[in-house]
């Protein structure tokens, strides 16, 4: 409860001021993939150099008002210590509320340890299991074999788990969009229990410094009208997210229409950051502007959030002269984080 009261004073505070440490930090545990994705080139990146279980221990217990964690990779569960990396993070910040992990659940014996570890602590899970199509699409779009039997297994697990936020994550993009009705025909055969509030449907992106994938084209002629049916379902749940799915829907197609999204402040350098496997931080996945190494700075996050450089980014951050995306991972600490500018948005 304590926890849960700290986290919405940060998410207040963070729409008046900028805060002392951020509290949502979003930490690439590794670079390694086991899949191919023909929208996303991580598995290409650098893996070699990546930080050590001590080595986030100490960036961990210097981010005095971390609330909200989002693992992501590459695939969390390929890195090969990741059960030692997740009791780290834990033990380490007391404040912590909300554990996110990102995965693509084709190892699940590897995953649901983790997620019941985050259990045990009561700190809460919340744990996406990506999927891109039904079932052969889904193999062609993401380079492996068995990939939807696989990720499908993965998250009837994980609803069996007693507590705990699971979901399925689809990037909508234009390798996929005629293929989601079919997708949610399967999942509706093949999930136990399936509702539409167990599918998250977010946009594709181009990123050089997180998913590698400049050059490649995934937005050129999506039909936006199919598109909105799609993040329509969405707005399903509870008052709360139904207000929330509405304000990043909105965003998804102010973002696409015109390639900015001027309503909202982003939140990145304002009370959240993004952490690389060899410990660069950035303002976010999307922002190609390097902070500084963690290496470098005794794995004091505050000493790079407090200077000049920081603060020059921020600025243009606040100034729009970023990529301006609505990238999943920001826009939901951006609409509660700029709840006056999420009221405008049409
Ligand atoms: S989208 Fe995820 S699963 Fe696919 S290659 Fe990138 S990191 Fe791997
Ligand atoms: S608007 Fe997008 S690109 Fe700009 S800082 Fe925020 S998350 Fe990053």
């Amino acid at each position: 409860m304590k926890k849960s009261i700290n986290l919405f004073k940060n998410i207040i505070f963070s729409n008046f001021r900028r805060l002392s440490s951020p509290y949502k930090v979003t930490f690439a545990l590794t670079y390694k993939c086991n899949l191919r994705c023909k929208i996303c080139n991580i598995w290409k990146s650098q893996s070699l150099g990546e930080v050590t279980v001590l080595e986030i221990e100490k960036i961990f217990k210097k981010i005095p008002e971390l609330n909200w964690v989002d693992l992501t990779g590459g695939e969390v569960t390929l890195r090969e210590n990741s059960l030692d990396v997740v009791k780290v993070i834990i033990r380490n910040s007391e404040k912590l509320s909300i554990f996110h992990i990102s995965s693509n659940g084709q190892l699940s014996d590897k995953l649901i340890p983790l997620v019941e570890v985050i259990l045990k602590t009561g700190v809460i899970p919340v744990v996406n299991i990506s999927i891109d199509g039904p079932k052969g699409i889904n193999d062609e779009l993401r380079g492996g074999t068995d990939t939807y039997v696989k990720s499908i297994e993965t998250f009837n697990s994980l609803k069996k788990l007693r507590k705990g936020h699971y979901h399925l994550s689809c990037t909508i993009s234009n390798y996929n969009i005629n293929y989601i009705d079919e997708l949610l025909a399967d999942l509706s055969r093949d999930v136990s229990r399936f509702s539409y509030s167990d599918i998250h449907f977010n946009v594709f992106h181009n990123s050089p410094h997180y998913y590698n994938n400049e050059g490649i084209d995934g937005l050129s002629g999506l039909d936006l009208g199919i598109l909105k049916t799609y993040l329509g379902l969405r707005k399903k749940g509870s008052l709360f997210k139904k207000i929330i799915e509405d304000k990043y829907v909105k965003g998804v197609f102010v973002y696409l229409k015109t390639g900015k999204v001027r309503a909202v402040k982003c939140q990145a350098l304002n009370s959240s950051c993004f952490i690389n496997p060899q410990g660069m931080v950035y303002p976010c996945l999307i922002y190609n502007q390097t902070m500084g190494n963690l290496r470098d700075q005794d794995y004091d996050i505050s000493r790079l959030w407090n200077s000049p450089d920081v603060f020059m980014v921020h600025g243009k951050i606040k100034e729009k002269a970023c990529p301006d995306c609505w990238g999943a991972c920001e826009a939901f600490s951006s609409i509660l984080g700029d709840i006056n500018g999420s009221l405008k948005m049409a």
